[in-house]
């Protein structure tokens, strides 16, 4: 069996996409079957674009960068069909990895049916496709990442990186990420064998704070991004992590309201998220928010109060990360929707959200 992992063109391929390398590493150690990936994402950007790749590799200022991915967002990413079917022969089972609604719709036209990620109609899980192959006798579960993409196929040396599968905490009741899986930390040696670049970009989930604070000593001499908790037990050491390579550390903040964050099971406190931030930026750390409106519960004073906190705390967040709660999406996955208690019908939010983007974009033009 020949099977091609693929990630469908969309966005300008920054980085490779994480879950392709992992896929791979995966699937080859626990399978017979020849297993090849291919991110025609950035395949589709080299072939059609490759001026606006080197122009972004070889920019020497923040002016040059800028002009040159403002070029690279007015690109309409519009494949043709038959180019992917091209790309796509000689396999006898394609499985892509669908980050967006548009990678599903291509999916789609591509009768492409084995799919996994957060936009995927009918997500399939690793384990599920592993089923599909012939698989080994005993099956190893825990895999990092393998690289063995071609860097100089996407704009940055920038590689991903994983600590752990799943989350710790697995409480707030809108999450799913975790899913299925189990909490596991890979060892640390094995994390540090496997950064094969200066640049790194950690997908955890959630990581562990006493996990990372014995990772960053070996981080040295990296510059890294994380996704934190903040919680007041990380807050004396962000300078020892900023000294060891910590550049943006992007927060899960979601709402400035603490009923909310309470009926969320956050376990955070809002007032202790302002010292938390305010520290970091002391610290010279890049600060990411990221925040939910429209969760069930919320009113237009918990709104207010995310809006009023955002504005309190502007001069420490770099960039505001806003999303929208959709039941819809939520409730085909049943280990969120069995924890969100009264979740409201699709068609019941506050009619404040139908102009959900007017609302976002206005509150990001207050920190320019
Ligand atoms: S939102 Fe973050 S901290 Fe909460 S359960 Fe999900 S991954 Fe874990």
């Amino acid at each position: 069996m020949k099977l091609l992992l693929t990630y469908l063109p969309h966005h300008l391929p920054i980085m490779p996409p994480y879950a392709l390398g992992y896929l791979n590493r995966f699937l080859s150690v626990n399978s017979t079957d020849h297993i090849t990936t291919i991110d025609l994402n950035a395949r589709w950007w080299q072939t059609f674009h490759p001026n606006i790749l080197q122009t972004i590799r070889q920019a020497t200022s923040d002016e040059e960068l800028t002009v040159a991915l403002q070029k690279a967002a007015n690109i309409q990413v519009s494949p043709d069909i038959h180019w992917l079917q091209e790309q796509c022969k000689n396999f006898d089972l394609i499985c892509a990895s669908i980050q967006y609604t548009e990678q599903d719709k291509l999916a789609n036209q591509l009768n492409i049916k084995i799919r996994g990620g957060p936009a995927a109609s009918n997500p399939m899980h690793e384990f599920a496709l592993l089923d599909m192959l012939t698989k080994k006798e005993s099956i190893d579960e825990h895999q990092l990442t393998s690289f063995d993409f071609n860097q100089g196929e996407y704009c940055s040396d920038i590689i991903p990186l994983r600590t752990s599968t799943a989350c710790w905490y697995r409480k707030c009741r809108f999450c799913t990420h975790y899913n299925y899986k189990h909490f596991f930390q890979f060892p640390l040696e094995d994390i540090a064998s496997n950064i094969s670049s200066r640049h790194l970009f950690f997908t955890d989930d959630m990581i562990a704070h006493p996990y990372l604070l014995k990772l960053a000593p070996k981080l040295l001499n990296h510059e890294w991004w994380i996704q934190l908790r903040p919680t007041l037990d990380i807050t004396s050491h962000l300078q020892s992590l900023k000294n060891n390579g910590l550049k943006v550390a992007a927060w899960g903040v979601e709402s400035g309201s603490q009923h909310i964050l309470d009926a969320m099971d956050k376990g955070t406190r809002i007032d202790e998220i302002s010292h938390i931030l305010k520290k970091s930026k002391e610290a010279g750390i890049i600060n990411i928010v990221y925040i939910m409106f429209g969760y069930p519960g919320e009113t237009d004073k918990d709104r207010k109060q995310t809006i009023s906190w955002l504005q309190d705390n502007a001069n420490c967040i770099d960039l505001l990360s806003s999303s929208l709660f959709v039941p819809g999406g939520i409730e085909k996955r049943p280990p969120a929707i069995s924890k969100i208690p009264q979740l409201p019908k699709i068609g019941t939010i506050d009619p404040v959200f139908n102009n959900f983007r007017e609302l976002t974009l206005n509150i990001k033009r207050n920190f320019l």
